[in-house]
């Protein structure tokens, strides 16, 4: 009975250290590599670990397809950004910007600080189906705790001066991150100068795939030289996770959904096919007429 007991103690023991032992590791990320590529890559991400199981269940992950009916909405946020010194990481899966105290934005009445910036090649979210070169991801969160990223589609044009101070800085290689003396920037710099946006609630697009997150697209691009785009594919040129199904979501317009269709290509309303026979009739009806006059 004593010998039971003890048993039952050392195998209490074991299973509670190995349990503190698997929760040092998970809050450490070092046990569950994941990536883009092979057995790592997003299509396994769900499978990596439990702490992952989102990322294959979720019926909310980001990135998405922005479809034509999206609604846009008013460049009605408001962004107080600080400059902040440039302190950089190349963490093996992008080429993040940490953001310091004070910058924040609001969104439907409430705010949420930004933390960091960091750029995905090729874009996440496609535009009716078209990818953009890059992605920028400006990662916000309020005091309750909730995320909101604002995302920022990168195409080829004009050399982009504001991100310069920051592509001077790219870190070929994963490492620590790095504070580059004398070197700032300014966040509100690197946002297109028209703010409207698309907005939908989805999840991080990368492991774990948390939910809840308010996603804000900007609808105006910003650009970059083709030498600027080519300077960070060097670097990263395929760490974007597919799009994902919308399912039951929708867009918001005013901070209220749209009743509009929730999965696929809006079908003509009524209205369209009752002008198109208008159209046909008021056409027929000035040919027959023209043939009366002849
Ligand atoms: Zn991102």
């Amino acid at each position: 009975m004593r010998w039971a007991i003890r048993m039952l103690l050392a195998g209490m023991l074991l299973w509670g250290g190995g349990l503190a032992f698997s929760q040092i590791v998970a809050a450490e990320g070092g046990a569950e590599e994941w990536g883009y590529d092979g057995e790592q890559g997003p299509a396994y991400w769900g499978q990596l670990s439990p702490d992952y199981a989102t990322c294959a269940t979720g019926r909310e992950q980001s990135p998405i397809d922005i479809p034509a009916w999206a609604p846009v909405n008013q460049p009605d946020l408001q962004f107080v950004y600080q400059s902040t010194p440039l302190t950089i990481v190349n963490n093996g899966h992008t080429v993040k910007v940490a953001y310091g105290e004070g910058s924040f934005m609001t969104l439907e009445g409430k705010q949420y600080k930004l933390l960091q910036f960091h750029f995905h090649a090729p874009s996440e979210h496609t535009w009716q189906g078209q990818y953009f070169p890059i992605e920028a991801h400006f990662v916000h969160q309020s005091d309750d705790g909730e995320y909101a990223v604002v995302g920022v589609f990168i195409r080829e044009g004009a050399e982009n001066t504001a991100y310069q101070s920051v592509w001077d800085h790219l870190p070929p290689n994963p490492g620590d991150p790095q504070t580059i003396e004398g070197v700032s920037v300014n966040a509100m710099e690197l946002l297109p100068a028209d703010t409207s946006y698309y907005r939908y609630d989805g999840s991080f697009t990368t492991p774990p795939c948390t939910e809840g997150v308010k996603w804000v697209v900007m609808a105006t691009p910003v650009e970059m030289s083709t030498e600027q785009i080519a300077a960070f594919q060097a670097i990263y040129d395929h760490n974007n996770r597919p799009v994902q199904p919308l399912n039951a979501r929708t867009f918001y317009l005013g901070g209220a959904p749209q009743t509009l269709p929730q999965t696929g290509r809006a079908p003509a309303p009524a209205g369209w096919w009752l002008v198109s026979i208008g159209v046909f009739l008021l056409g027929a009806g000035l040919i027959i007429r023209r043939r009366a006059l002849v």
